[in-house]
């Protein structure tokens, strides 16, 4: 060992710092802050800085990218909410860190459980983001979702609530296209299945 190396890996650091130069002239000022200037800079063929600026820059995530699960709920025809979940348990039971709990809501009339939640609520902080509940789910009711930015000064508030959790459908179709797409497409193949079941039994 003659110091070779060291001199040899301080090149390769010149060399980036050099090059990083040549490309923001090349660039024209567009290298930064602008989704072009991102996706370059992401490339494996990158010269010069490959680092993001965050917080003023972000990289965008993919489709598959997960943090926290999320409810999701449609729109009747009569603009009412309607959520999808129907408080059967299973995500709860299959969360490794046991961070779901939920609760049936209750027939006002008969005092009997109806299939609607009362209490769904996510300890975030227990959370391990693992994508179990969303996976076993089976009404397509609780997705992961791609805000990551949740950091805060306490944990006050860390327990996510039922409000907290429900998101539109629109917005589960705008973070996952593909998979809110297929689902779609099986649901309705389902249905059409079961209406022509119906038929040749009548
Ligand atoms: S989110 Fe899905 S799995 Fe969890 S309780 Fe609701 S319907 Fe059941
Ligand atoms: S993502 Fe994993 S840890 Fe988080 S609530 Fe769902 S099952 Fe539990």
């Amino acid at each position: 060992m003659n110091g070779w190396e060291i001199i040899r890996g301080l090149g390769v650091t010149l060399g980036h710092f050099f090059d990083t130069y040549l490309e923001d002239i090349r660039w024209k000022g567009k290298r930064y802050r602008t989704k072009e200037g991102i996706e370059g800079r992401r490339n494996a063929s990158v010269r010069g800085a490959f680092t993001i600026q965050y917080p003023e820059e972000k990289l965008p995530v993919w489709e598959e990218f997960r943090y926290l699960p999320f409810l999701v709920y449609d729109i009747s025809a009569e603009g009412e909410r309607e959520i999808r979940c129907t408080a059967c348990g299973i995500c709860s039971k299959v969360c490794p860190p046991q961070c779901i709990w939920i609760t049936r809501k209750k027939d006002p009339e008969t005092g009997r459980p109806i299939t609607k939640p009362e209490v769904f609520a996510i300890d975030v902080d227990i959370c391990m983001n693992c994508g179990f509940c969303a996976e076993f789910c089976p009404f397509d009711a609780i997705k992961m979702d791609h805000e990551y930015e949740i950091a805060s000064r306490s944990r006050d508030g860390n327990i996510y609530q039922l409000e907290k959790l429900l998101k539109s459908k629109d917005y589960y179709h705008s973070i996952r296209p593909n998979n809110s797409s297929r689902e779609e497409k099986e649901k309705l193949e389902k249905e059409a299945e079961k209406l022509k079941k119906s038929e040749s039994t009548v």
